[in-house]
């Protein structure tokens, strides 16, 4: 078979792809039915996963990382997503993040405060969304008060993947009880800290392992070497290092999802798993169009995305760079509506919408079948739904997008 495609990733990229097979194959055999829905935390494949080094892949090999882009980091994600979407989901809360450790961090808290997890051995939840915060996950109610042996962060979460299972938090918050909701710093605070309280189990639509319960901080000290930069630097961090990373996996996520439904009704239609007749059945015009639009949004969904994951690998030593001149904040601030930030939240969107119509056709082409408990293309539907409410929520982010085209202040001026 032609493999044109797998050309036009780099040699390291192709090499984390194939890497991300390779460890999943070996937990789950790499077979979209081998893996059924897991209720709880994917202990077993996250295990593996780390094992495997994926924990640090973006990491640099000073740190035991494999230096993965963006890029393979999404090809990680969406492969991940079509077995299981749960999975794929904690780890991309956790790659969101794995960005400040490496551009934002200091070279003593990577071989001190941090260690542990620019080495691989850690895993992290982002606690950003707030009851009030409505989405706007760059607005913070949550704040902290400096003490002499640390900050202590006050905030309650809504939802937080991975709550209980994680080593480490990662809480962007108010540098003060008196500050502005945009005037934050970014910390990470220790799992199982003295005031963390869990707030009962996930029971959800779909994403079921996710375990993404509401979480209470109580003034949980947190030591002073646990907060990048500051004070005052999170706005820009968060814009730099933390969301661009969060939306394209996010998308990168979804794209798998849908993609693994559109698997299942290929391999259903094919008959390679199903001996019923299937032949009778995919000469029907309508049933080849559903399939051939469903390709065409996969391709343009998947078109985007890379395009945009390649932007973010360009944008971080632009960042990093600002910031080593301590200019980030000021162009940050500047620039929050610049098409960069616009083309990523667009991209979010549509590929969560697209997404969303792709599983939909394959429910509608696998029948009956699929709305039983147990087809893959049942659960599917039940976790994509959860890609359009994730923050910014997808009429939300529309809506920023048009205030910038229309040249209007946006929801956080
Ligand atoms: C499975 C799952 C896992 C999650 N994991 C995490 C996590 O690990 N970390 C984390 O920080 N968050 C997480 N979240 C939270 C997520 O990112 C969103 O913040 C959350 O889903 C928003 O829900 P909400 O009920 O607060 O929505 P709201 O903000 O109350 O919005 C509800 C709806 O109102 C509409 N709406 C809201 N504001 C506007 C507006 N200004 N204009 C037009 N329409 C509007 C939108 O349609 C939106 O969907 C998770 C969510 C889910 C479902």
């Amino acid at each position: 078979m032609l493999n044109i495609k797998a050309i036009s990733l780099t040699r390291e990229e192709g090499k984390v792809r194939t890497l991300a097979r390779t460890t999943v194959e070996a937990v789950c055999g790499g077979d979209l039915h081998a893996w059924p829905e897991t209720e709880s935390f994917p202990r077993e494949l996250m295990a593996a996963l780390k094992s495997a080094g994926f924990y640090n892949i973006g990491m640099s090999e000073d740190y035991g990382g494999k230096n993965a882009s963006t890029l393979a980091i999404t090809e990680c994600l969406t492969y991940l997503a079509a077995i299981c979407p749960s999975t794929a989901s904690i780890l991309n809360m956790h790659y969101s993040v794995m960005p400040l450790f490496k551009w934002a961090a200091t070279p003593e808290q990577r071989a001190g405060a941090f260690k542990s997890t620019v080495e691989g051995k850690a895993l992290l939840a982002a606690a950003t969304s707030e009851k009030v915060s409505r989405g706007r996950v760059w607005h913070m109610d949550g704040y902290v008060e400096e003490r002499e042996d640390g900050f202590a962060v006050t905030c309650s979460k809504s939802f937080v993947t991975g709550a209980r299972d994680v080593d480490y938090f990662y809480i962007p918050a108010r540098r003060s009880p008196t500050s502005a909701p945009r005037d934050i710093d970014l910390f990470l605070v220790r799992n199982g800290s003295a005031g963390i309280r869990y707030q009962g189990d996930w029971r959800a639509h779909g994403l079921r392992g996710t375990g993404s319960i509401p979480v209470e901080f109580d003034q949980v000290l947190t030591p002073k070497d646990h907060r990048f930069k500051g004070p005052g630097s999170g706005f820009a961090l968060s814009g730099a290092f933390h969301l661009p990373y969060y939306l394209v996996g996010l998308a990168a996520v979804y794209q798998g999802i849908a993609e693994g439904a559109y698997k299942v009704v290929q391999q259903q239609l094919s008959g390679s798993s199903d001996a019923s007749g299937a032949s009778a059945y995919i000469s029907d015009n309508h049933i080849q169009r559903t399939l051939g639009d469903m390709k065409s949004q996969l391709l343009a969904a998947k078109a985007l995305l890379v395009r945009s994951a390649r932007l973010v690998d360009a944008s971080a030593p632009v960042f990093a760079e600002l910031l080593s001149v301590d200019s980030l904040d000021s162009v940050i601030a500047n620039n929050i509506d610049d098409d960069f930030f616009v083309d990523l939240l667009a991209t979010k969107s549509f590929v969560c919408r697209t997404s969303n119509e792709v599983v939909e056709k394959a429910f509608s082409l696998c029948g009956g079948r699929a709305f039983r408990s147990g087809h893959k293309v049942e659960q599917l539907l039940r976790d994509v739904k959860a890609g359009s409410v994730m923050a910014p929520a997808n009429p939300v982010a529309d809506m920023m997008i048009g205030k910038q085209v229309l040249n209007i202040p946006q929801i956080w001026e």
